[in-house]
This record gives C-alpha cells, sequence and structure tokens, in this order.
C-alpha cells in the first residue's frame, strides 16, 4: 500500500537512527556511553511522585479528562507559578492549554495556521519537531540561521520582505536547544516588533528556562510588552522536574492561538490523565529549592566537558543555561567524520550538528543528562583516545 506523500519524505526522528547505531556498537561487545540525547537522568521528585500515588487511585481519575483542555486547577498553577516566575499575568481560562508534552503542541500549532504553501519561520540549527510539523501540516520550512558569531540567534533583518510576508509562524527556543544560548530583552521586543509588523504568531518554545548557570536567570517571552497580543509560550514539565516519560506541557499567552489550538487537539487527542495533571499541580506549587540543586549537578557536568574539551584544544565558553554542549568540530572534520571518530575510537555518542539543520554542520553536541561519573568516563576515554586537536 502506497504511503501518503505527506510521509514519504518524512525523515526517522533522529534519534531513533542513533538508538540503532548505539545498538549496533553495543552487539560488538563495545561499552558505550551516549551523550545523545537531552533526557534527564535525574529522578522525578519524590513529592510529585507520591501525589500521583494517591491520584491515581482515584476513580475520578481513571474518567477522561475533564475538560480535554486541562483542569481549571492544572492551569491555574500554571498561570500563578508564572507569575511567581516571571511576573507574568495569565488567565488560567483562555490562556493556558494543557499539552502532551510540548512536542506535541508545537507539532499541532502548525495545523492551526500553515495552509498549504505557507512559510514558517524555523530556527536552524533546531528542535527537529519545527520542520518536520511546519512539513506534515503542507508548510514550507524557512530557516533562519543561528550563527555563532551573532550569539546564535536569528538575525531577523536577513530575512527577506517576502518570506516575511508569506510567514504565518515563526519558531525561537531559548534557552537554546541545540547552542545552550540564552535571548535578553532586546531580542524579544525586536520579535515582537517583527511579529507586529508581519502579522506572525511566535512560537517560542521554552523547556529550559529553570535550567541555568553562575547565577543566571532565563527570560520569559512573554514577560514583554505586547508578547501576548502576537505570541505563545511552549513550556513543559520534562526538563524542570525530570518529567519527559510522563508527557506533561503546556502553552500559554495568545487566546486566539490557544483556543485554536484546543480546538484541533479536541478532534485528536483527548487531554493529559488527570492523575498526571495532579501531580503536576504538586510540582508547580511546591518547593523549587531542588532545581538549585539539579542545576548545580549540571553546571558540574558542563565544567567538566568544557574544561577536557579546551584542554585538547577547544577555546569553548561556559554556556549560561540548557543541558547541551555544543562546541565546532576540529580541522578536517565534518559534524558526521567527527562523530563516527569519536564512537570509533572512544566509544562514546555524540550528535552530529548537522542532525539539527544545515546549519548545524560544523558541530556536534553533547548532552549532559548522563551521571556524573559517566560522564567524567566519556570526557576521559575521549581525552586518551581521540587526543588533541587543531582549529
Ligand atoms: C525537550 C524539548 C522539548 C520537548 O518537551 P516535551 O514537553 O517533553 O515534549 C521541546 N523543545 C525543545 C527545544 C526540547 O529540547
Amino acid at each position: 500500500m502506497d504511503e501518503a506523500k505527506r510521509i514519504k519524505n518524512l525523515p526517522p526522528y533522529i534519534f531513533a537512527r542513533i538508538d540503532k547505531k548505539i545498538a549496533e556498537e553495543r552487539a560488538k561487545g563495545v561499552d558505550v556511553i551516549s551523550l545523545g540525547m537531552g533526557d534527564p537522568d535525574l529522578p522525578t521528585p519524590n513529592h510529585i511522585i507520591e501525589r500521583l500515588n494517591q491520584a491515581a487511585r482515584k476513580p475520578a481519575n481513571h474518567r477522561y479528562p475533564a475538560p480535554f483542555a486541562g483542569t481549571l486547577e492544572f492551569r491555574q498553577a500554571v498561570a500563578d507559578w508564572y507569575k511567581g516566575r516571571f511576573r507574568v499575568d495569565l488567565d488560567a481560562k483562555t490562556e493556558v492549554l494543557a499539552l502532551i508534552g510540548t512536542k506535541e503542541g508545537i507539532a499541532h500549532i502548525n495545523f492551526c495556521y500553515i495552509d498549504p504553501g505557507d512559510y514558517a519561520l524555523i530556527p536552524d540549527p533546531g528542535y527537529p519537531v519545527y520542520a518536520s510539523s511546519v512539513l506534515l501540516a503542507g508548510g514550507i520550512p524557512y530557516k533562519m540561521p543561528l550563527r555563532e558569531e551573532n550569539g546564535f540567534l536569528p538575525d531577523l533583518e536577513a530575512i527577506p520582505e517576502e518570506i516575511a510576508r508569506k510567514a504565518k509562524l515563526m519558531f525561537i527556543n531559548y534557552p537554546n536547544n541545540p547552542t545552550g544560548a540564552v535571548a535578553e530583552a532586546d531580542f524579544y521586543r525586536k520579535v515582537i516588533a517583527f511579529a507586529q509588523t508581519y502579522d506572525i504568531l511566535v512560537c517560542h518554545d521554552a523547556p529550559y528556562s529553570e535550567i541555568a548557570f553562575d547565577g543566571y536567570k532565563p527570560l520569559s517571552f512573554l514577560e514583554f510588552p505586547g508578547a501576548k497580543e502576537v505570541g505563545v509560550e511552549f513550556h513543559s514539565m520534562s526538563k524542570t522536574f525530570n518529567m519527559t516519560g510522563w508527557r506533561i506541557g503546556w502553552v500559554a499567552g495568545n487566546e486566539r492561538a490557544v483556543e485554536a489550538l484546543a480546538r484541533i487537539k479536541s478532534n485528536i487527542d483527548s487531554g493529559v490523565f488527570q492523575a498526571i495533571q495532579e501531580a503536576s499541580i504538586e510540582g508547580l506549587r511546591g518547593s523549587m529549592a531542588f532545581v538549585r540543586d539539579h542545576c548545580k549537578i549540571y553546571q558540574e557536568r558542563r565544567d567538566i566537558v568544557v574544561d577536557t574539551l579546551n584542554s585538547m584544544g577547544w577555546q569553548l565558553e561556559k554556556p549560561k543555561a540548557a543541558i547541551y554542549i555544543w562546541p565546532r568540530v576540529p580541522k578536517g572534520y565534518t559534524s558526521e567524520s567527527f562523530a563516527a571518530l569519536v564512537i570509533e575510537k572512544s566509544g562514546v555518542v555524540v550528535t552530529a550538528g548537522n542532525a539539527y539543520g544545515e546549519y548545524g554542520e560544523g558541530y556536534f553536541r553533547i548532552s549532559l543528562t548522563i551521571g556524573t561519573e559517566r560522564l567524567r568516563e566519556a570526557l576521559a576515554r575521549i581525552k586518551e583516545n581521540v587526543g588533541k586537536m587543531e582549529f
């Protein structure tokens, strides 16, 4: 049976490919250490798990979630968390929607705004879901290169006027995956002005807002005047609370966009298991002190990676946030050939930068989501077996 055109040209999800490579190396007997996927290794905080235990026993929670958009209690907990963390006012009823993870919402928002042939502005390198979901909706992803000399921020002035006019959506993501870059107020203000000029919905993907180092505090896009008129922010329990497996996130901001996404979703899914929403309320309303401890752990890992690579010839600066290191590949290598060298010589998996888009070529990504001692071993192996590098 012939597949639809829609999926024929869709590449397999990048991490599915990497998993296959790891399985091959393991089959050869190699003790593979994967620094590939950004999936927190630390456990979900205990108070959240305890609340799930209780909530799972309530028969009312075994039924379809009501409403599909998320319980008002969950949405209010999100709104209150935003107020406490960012001084942002959100109406829980109309400006917050529960998602089955951010990934789900990012994919579906395209179906709300993209007709065949419409453009969406996407960061490159970037989270692969932006481009693939634009394609699934029949749209055309227009790549905004994130260049190192520009602090890995897109240059909005470089977007051709006729593309900007045809664009319906813009995805941005800070603290950034894969580059670890952060954005400041002037950037968000420029994005808002751009979106007003060209009538574009801004989708800020912000799952790493709580993971930052050296005292740095990332901003929310919604903090800035006019943001809610032109955009939404996607957020998630996944990275802040180590809950990637639980599948819960939210979108907040522009009321019409939130309503449109709720409408599409109500025809596709039936919401998030209410017990998981209850447990998430516990997380959002409870003490956030554990986040500081987790950031300390990531910061130590960041320092291990950056210090080791710098001792091998790199000249990396330490990222202020997120859970990734994004170094250039040494002279004479492509992203793929360097990632292949690292796994062959040291049994360590790093992700080739071109997996995140064409402008990721020339880089590779190391994720900090692996036990600190194992990470230390991985870096020691790389240092010993790959050796000094030239740039
Ligand atoms: C991890 C990640 C997500 C996915 O979050 P979920 O809520 O688990 O779906 C979204 N965007 C970026 C940039 C991520 O790195």
